[in-house]
């Protein structure tokens, strides 16, 4: 018998798994569908030899010193700032967009004030800023937004930015100086010998028993359990009950080159060609040295894993019906990105399952002989 069944070992499920094991004692089994513990941050090591992520690029990045201090128990860092290239008119040039930006694309010297302007007088009027479209478009006008961010956002989520909420576009930021990092958390870094290792660090404790290749579906009823915590989709969950949410999903080509660099940069965006959306270069994240190079081509696709919920109002309104029948759904917990159905980063995962740790802390007594 165990006091927890914990579904997906990834973010969310790990912490749980972690903080009820270590905190309150409690037996816990954690299951996954696929075949590695970590989720979608997965990392291992390809036959080259070198650290690559299984489902695209992962950099942990955060403004909590809780979320960072709490993830230090489980692994060293990497101090890393990422920095990312958009391959526009045949130059590569720094997204977010940013001085350096502009005067590269159009030949320009102007400087930060006078950029200002310079979008001033391109921006467009939006009386109330919906869309991923509005948030451009009132930025820094429409031909900018043509080069860098509709036919990324075409690919990467199948449907025009004027039918996506504003919460999409809206996580890249504009700026009139020269700052080419992708984020300006206080928090940056990757950790040291990978996410797999922090994850088995996370899990390593003897009330914890991990079960691989499981689903749900198919142990639900031979496993005892007397609480459950689901981080799978919420609509499978449910059978479908209100119809399928969306997701966004995305298949990754995996190659190795004979040499030692391909790219200035970690990523490189290509908003404006190609199939896929971004190539990832993993040494620049991990620091490995190795006479090869490691890069990750993503291609989006609507069918697969679900990876990305897609932010659109009809979606929301589906979730929230899902989310009324949790409610009323005793002794299951719902979280992370695909059972809360949010567009949610790694530390915001971890933050969601932390809080939910400590619900169950004033909700739950911690009481074996339940
Ligand atoms: P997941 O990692 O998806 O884990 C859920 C697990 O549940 C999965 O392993 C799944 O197999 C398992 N599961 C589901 N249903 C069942 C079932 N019925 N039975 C058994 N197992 C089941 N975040 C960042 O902060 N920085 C980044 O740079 C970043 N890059 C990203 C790049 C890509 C391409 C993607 C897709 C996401 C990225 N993210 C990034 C987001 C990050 O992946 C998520 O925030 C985080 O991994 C979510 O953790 P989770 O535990 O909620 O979900
Ligand atoms: N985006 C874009 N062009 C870019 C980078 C981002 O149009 O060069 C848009 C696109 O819609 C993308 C969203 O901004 O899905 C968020 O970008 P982010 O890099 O945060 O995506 P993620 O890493 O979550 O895939």
């Amino acid at each position: 018998m165990y006091d927890w069944l914990i579904v997906g070992a990834g973010f969310a499920g790990s912490v749980l798994a972690e903080r009820l094991a270590t905190e309150r004692g409690e037996k816990v089994l954690i299951i996954d569908r696929r075949p590695h513990i970590g989720g979608n941050a997965y990392d291992r090591f390809d036959e080259a030899g070198l650290l690559i992520h299984q489902y695209g690029p992962h950099i942990f990045h955060t403004n909590s010193d809780q979320i960072f201090d709490y993830l230090s128990r489980f692994t060293q860092w990497r101090p890393y700032e990422h920095r990312v290239l958009a391959e526009v008119d045949g130059k590569q040039l720094p997204i977010p967009i940013n001085l350096d930006t502009i005067n590269g694309l159009y030949g320009l010297d102007l400087t930060s004030e006078q950029l200002t302007d310079w979008f001033a007088a391109r921006a467009e009027t939006v009386e109330e800023i919906k869309t991923s479209e509005d948030v451009v478009v009132s930025q820094v006008g429409r031909e900018l937004y043509e080069k860098f961010f509709r036919g990324y956002t075409l690919k990467q989520w199948g449907v025009d930015p004027s039918q996506l909420d504003k919460s999409v576009t809206s996580r890249v930021p504009t700026r009139t100086n020269r700052d080419d990092r992708y984020f300006t958390d206080q928090h940056q870094a990757m950790p040291l010998n990978g996410y797999t290792k922090m994850f088995e660090q996370m899990l390593a404790h003897p009330n914890i028993h991990i079960m691989l290749q499981t689903d749900y579906a198919d142990v639900v009823d031979e496993v005892q359990f007397k609480r459950l915590i689901f981080t799978g989709p919420i609509d499978e969950f449910f059978e479908y009950r209100f119809g399928r949410l969306p997701y966004r999903s995305l298949s990754f080509e995996h190659v190795t080159l004979e040499k030692e660099w391909h790219q200035p940069v970690a990523v490189v965006n290509c908003p404006m060609q190609h199939d896929y959306t971004r190539v990832t270069e993993y040494k620049y994240l991990t620091g490995q040295q190795h006479s090869k190079t490691s890069l990750t081509y993503e291609y989006p696709a609507a069918d697969g894993d679900p990876y990305y919920p897609i932010p659109r109002p009809e979606n929301a309104e589906r979730f929230r019906k899902y989310d009324e029948l949790a409610r009323q759904t005793p002794d299951v917990w719902f979280v992370g990105r695909l059972a809360t159905y949010r567009y949610y980063n790694m530390d915001q995962v971890v933050g969601q399952a932390l809080a939910t740790f400590k619900r169950i802390q004033a909700e739950v007594p911690a009481d074996h002989s339940l």
